[in-house]
């Protein structure tokens, strides 16, 4: 049972609130609570009331990379839709993002200001703050090499500075574990803009050409294995297309699975086991999932 909301939070928290309508694949039960300040002063004050209550806590973006459980969330869910975490500003070779900007206003930002790198990453969807704790990307490139320095919250709601030198990337992996990623500083080399451009498009096309239909309810279930791709391995073990109540895997990539209208967080669980033991039998590789189990 939570504690007496502090009268300040009214304005700002919500009770109960179902999270499927801000995911992708519209899935999921309520948060305990879901926070969406809007101030700096806002959301430090909640993350330190998070650790004054021991309630976990943690931050939603676009929803891209997680799977919210049909009970719901316990604690606080934090969205940083607000306009205090949302700017992209460039600066000379550097562009700066709140993390709850969308990745593809950081990508068409710095393509405007002839600042290139980060357009091979155009058409993933997701926030800053979500590509950037995820390292995001593909064999093209991934963002964590280009991220300069970032922001964070820390557990007590202090606001602190991480530098390139303390940052580590790897395959869709940071080691970003403050609760919350506030910002990202980018630095990116001065280009021609019709090369930044010839580079978006290809990338997008590629990109769009291996994702489910945008209109779909849809996400990437596994990591590719070192020296396998996921999506190869769960099509050769025949489970293409294979639905488990209103959970599909997409005919455009077999590692997504695609949400009807009625679906629930358990039929997309009950397909993750049956293509883990599949591809295990068939293979002997144990999938490793690349979303999130909320
Ligand atoms: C069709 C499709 C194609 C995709 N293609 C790719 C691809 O090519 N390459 C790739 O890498 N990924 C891909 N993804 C996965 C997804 O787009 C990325 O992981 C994206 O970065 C997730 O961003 P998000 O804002 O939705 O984060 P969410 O899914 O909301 O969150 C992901 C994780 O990050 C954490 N998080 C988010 N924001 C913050 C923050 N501000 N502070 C702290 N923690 C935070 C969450 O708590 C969670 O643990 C794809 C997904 C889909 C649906």
């Amino acid at each position: 049972m939570t504690a007496q909301l502090p009268a300040e939070f009214a304005d700002f928290v919500l009770s109960q609130e179902t999270l499927a309508p801000y995911t992708r694949l519209k899935i999921g039960g309520p948060a305990e609570l879901l926070a969406i300040p809007r101030s700096r002063d806002e959301l430090s004050a909640v993350v330190g009331y998070s650790r004054h209550q021991n309630l976990p806590l943690r931050v939603l973006g676009t929803g891209s990379n997680i799977l919210v459980s049909d009970e719901g969330v316990k604690g606080i869910i934090i969205r940083l839709t607000g306009q205090a975490f949302t700017s992209v500003v460039v600066e000379s070779k550097t562009v700066r993002a709140g993390a709850g900007a969308a990745l593809s206003a950081l990508i068409s930002q710095a393509a405007r200001s002839a600042l290139g790198g980060l357009e091979l990453l155009i058409g993933i969807p997701g926030t800053v703050g979500g590509a950037v704790r995820c390292n995001a990307g593909d064999r093209s490139g991934e963002i964590g090499q280009f991220v300069r320095r970032i922001e964070v919250v820390e557990g007590s709601g202090d606001v602190q500075v991480r530098e390139q030198d303390e940052l580590r990337f790897a395959y869709r992996w940071s080691n970003i574990e403050e609760p919350v990623l506030l910002s990202a500083e980018f630095e990116l080399e001065a280009d021609r803009p019709e090369a930044i451009v010839k580079r978006m498009r290809k990338a997008w096309i590629q990109r769009k050409a291996a994702q489910p239909l945008s209109f779909q309810a849809a996400v990437r279930l596994f990591k590719d294995p070192r020296g396998h791709s996921a999506a190869a391995l769960i099509e050769q073990a025949g489970l293409a297309g294979t639905r488990v109540g209103g959970a599909e895997l997409s005919e455009r990539d077999a590692n997504a699975v695609v949400a009807d209208t009625g679906a629930t967080a358990r039929d997309v669980l009950r397909l993750i086991e049956l293509m883990k033991s599949r591809v295990r039998e068939r293979f002997g590789v144990d999938l490793e999932l690349q979303i999130t189990v909320w």
